[in-house]
């Protein structure tokens, strides 16, 4: 027997033939017996516990109870046919119901003898019931051999009718543990087994299945774990790596006379600890000729804008143009009305290229661009089509980088001879342990400090019932002067209704804040660019009080007066998104609010959602607990999400061996970038496995 048995399909094992191995096959994705020793337990319960039908809870975990099965009778007909088991131990009663095979169940169960039930509790008119449990007599139970541990492998309805329910799955990898023995090569260096005290690969596996101890089997996953995160570590470094050494940048030696005047006579404010340390990475990126490719994460409001300008500057102090990307109008608009100042301070020229540009001013822009008298140039998707040339552009700003995809970050590089460097900015934080992992091949920086004199946002969530306590408590701002957001969701694949909900909503609004006392705005994306733009102009100037939108005005937008925000149907928004519409509020002086609506009833998740923003405003920790709910898949678009695949590692809950992995890869690269030696052997021919199914090694993120 070789390795290569491990690869042979699953047909080789005792107990699965053709058909078992086409279910396993479509059900579970396992082709091989590699796939089935990989298909590890996602949950363990402790079988040397018994509960008491007096204290067990309802709830997913399965557990065990001792006692008697006492009547068992059958009951209604048709598919609504089931069989009824009345249970008793020491506390109480309990039903047990079952389904399915009551015929078979029926007949193997026997009443008034001790046995042993497992399986979920669950409610059903205020009582505790169990459906489905396993029945084992007490006596086989003491016999058999798993004790404490016991692996629960998730399954499939069609699999379970196959008699691979979780311990028909557990027989199989029992009968596949004795071709195992010293097959399983090793990846990791001895000596860092012994460091942290970790099994080898062979016997952390084993352990997963047959688990021995809850310290032993941690132990073991961790081990699995951190493999699984080095490998992905270690190709992100190589992928780094040779973009270092193939990608050449424009140096930008000079810190010059532009960026200097504008930091001492018209930076408006003094720059936080943490815009300053970014504008240092920054500039060492750019000082020597290597390639910038920068990730700046910062939360909401944390004043990436001004750092990118400042970049902005240091390119044009060394005879560069720079261009800085948006992904919608609005927020270009945005950007370029408040950059347009200070660039005119310096007596620069900068432009505002979008979809809407008139043709005549986007000739003269382009031309602009292309002689070189426009120094910047702002903009949506417009400024990286084909027509659009430069005559020498160094830097290129990505705001909000999530809404763009590669291909477009890819246009970009074209712009000039050799690439400008890029910043992308995000608009809300990844978690650090995502960033790490998925960003690995990016540097990054993180704006972690707000700058001072902002007011918390009071968060609070209403239903409907309050409704009018919250009209009053609007009307009251707007007399103090204050603005207000009424933002209602939009999505794309109920676009119809929830547009209709947008202009119901809006009629309301304006019957409960009549004209002329009140102004409302309205702003959606089906109005023109025109319309949108004169909407938001209103707004921007006071002229209206009410602004009520899609999340068009999500990201950006910056109006300081604006103090409460209110979300209609609450529940329907992403974390990211609702942290970032509360984001809108709070720019000013004054005391802001954010005031979540939603329906009387929420699933468990939206409520969590909603606590976790009444509860905090800090945008990491929001990102946490999104990537918990959500996943790293669903975070990140489909960008790279393969290489996030994970067996055992969850980068939700494993900051410490991401952390770990991260440093390990740093020590093998800084040490044998190619893993020549002796000691990384198994590391080397593990990751070239690994690099060869994973990696595309393309050179832009
Ligand atoms: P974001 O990081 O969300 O893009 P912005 O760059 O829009 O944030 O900055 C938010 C607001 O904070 C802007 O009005 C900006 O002028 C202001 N701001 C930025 N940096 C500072 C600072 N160091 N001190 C005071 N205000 C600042
Ligand atoms: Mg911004």
């Amino acid at each position: 027997m070789s390795v290569d048995l491990l690869s042979s399909p699953l047909v080789y094992l005792k107990g699965v033939g053709p058909q078992r191995a086409d279910w396993l096959r479509k059900e579970l994705n396992l082709h091989t017996l590699w796939d089935l020793l990989y298909f590890f337990p996602f949950r363990y319960t402790d079988r040397s516990v018994y509960w008491t039908i007096a204290d067990c809870l309802p709830g997913p975990a399965e557990i065990q109870l001792v006692g008697k099965i006492i009547a068992i009778k059958e009951v209604g007909v048709g598919h609504k046919k089931r069989l009824v088991g009345t249970f008793q131990d020491t506390t109480g009663l309990m039903e047990l119901v079952w389904f399915k095979g009551i015929q078979w169940v029926k007949s193997s169960l026997v009443l008034n003898e001790d046995v042993v039930l497992f399986g979920r509790i669950s409610e059903f008119n205020h009582k505790k019931n169990m459906t489905h449990p396993e029945v084992e007599r007490k006596e086989d139970h003491q016999k058999s051999p798993v004790k404490g541990l016991h692996p629960v492998y998730s399954s499939t309805e069609a699999l379970t009718a196959r008699n691979l329910h979780s311990r028909g799955i557990a027989k199989l990898i029992k009968s596949l543990m004795p071709l195992l023995e010293g097959k399983v090569p090793e990846t990791l260096p001895m000596a860092w087994l012994s460091r942290w005290a970790w099994p080898s690969r062979e016997s952390a596996i084993r352990e997963m299945h047959f688990p021995t101890g809850l310290e032993s089997l941690t132990a073991a996953r961790n081990r699995l774990a951190f493999e699984e995160l080095l490998l992905l570590q270690l190709g992100l470094k190589a992928q780094k790596s040779a973009r270092k050494k193939t990608q050449r940048g424009w140096p930008f030696p000079v810190v010059g006379d532009y960026l200097n005047s504008f930091y001492k006579n018209i930076l408006p404010f003094a720059l936080t600890e943490a815009q300053k340390r970014v504008i240092k990475e920054i500039r060492a990126d750019v000082f020597d000729g290597s390639h910038m490719n920068r990730l700046l994460q910062g939360d909401v409001g944390s004043g990436k804008t001004i750092v990118a300008f400042m970049s902005m500057l240091l390119a044009r102090d060394n005879g560069f143009q720079a261009c800085f990307m948006a992904p919608t109008e609005i927020l270009a608009q945005q950007h370029f009305a408040h950059l347009t100042p200070f660039v005119e301070a310096m007596e620069l020229r900068i432009a505002l290229l979008t979809g809407s540009t008139k043709s005549a001013e986007r000739q003269s822009i382009l031309e602009g661009l292309a002689d070189g008298t426009i120094d910047f140039a702002v903009g949506t998707h417009a400024l990286i089509e084909d027509r659009v040339h430069f005559k020498n552009v160094g830097l290129a700003i990505i705001d909000e980088q999530h809404r763009f995809g590669v291909a477009q970050r890819a246009a970009l590089w074209k712009k000039n001879k050799i690439p400008p460097h890029i910043l992308v900015m995000t608009a809300t934080p990844i978690p650090r342990t995502l960033a790490m992992s998925v960003y690995g091949d990016l540097d990054m920086s993180v704006l972690d400090e707000l700058p001072p004199g902002r007011k918390s946002i009071e968060t609070v969530h209403r239903t409907d019932a309050n409704r009018l306590k919250v009209w009053g408590f609007l009307q009251k701002e707007i007399e103090k002067g204050r603005q207000v957001y009424i933002v209602y969701p939009l999505i794309e694949e109920s676009e119809t209704l929830d547009f209709k909900d947008l202009m119901d909503g809006f009629e309301s609004i304006q019957r409960d804040f009549p004209s002329p006392k009140y102004e409302i705005s309205i702003l959606h994306g089906r109005m023109k660019p025109a319309d949108k733009d004169y909407e938001m102009q209103r707004f921007v100037r006071g002229e209206t009080h009410i602004m009520v939108a899609t999340t068009v005005i999500e990201v950006g937008v910056n109006v300081p007066n604006a103090s409460v925000m209110v979300i209609e149907n609450a529940e329907r928004f992403g974390l990211s998104q609702l942290h970032q519409l509360r984001g809108r509020v709070g720019r000013g002086s004054d005391q802001s609010y954010c005031i979540l609506m939603t329906g009387y009833k929420q699933s468990d998740e939206s409520r969590l959602r909603i606590e976790t923003l009444c509860r905090t405003q800090d945008g990491f920790e929001i990102a946490d607990v999104d990537l918990a709910l959500r996943g790293p898949g669903d975070l990140l678009g489909t960008r790279q999400s393969g290489l996030l695949e994970f067996k055992v590692a969850q980068l939700s809950r494993d900051h410490q061996l991401v952390h770990l992995a991260k440093m390990s890869a740093e020590e093998v690269m800084a040490k044998d970038p190619l893993m020549q030696l002796p000691e990384h052997a198994p590391l080397r021919s593990a990751f070239t496995a690994y690099a060869r199914g994973k990696f595309k090694w393309g050179i832009i993120s």
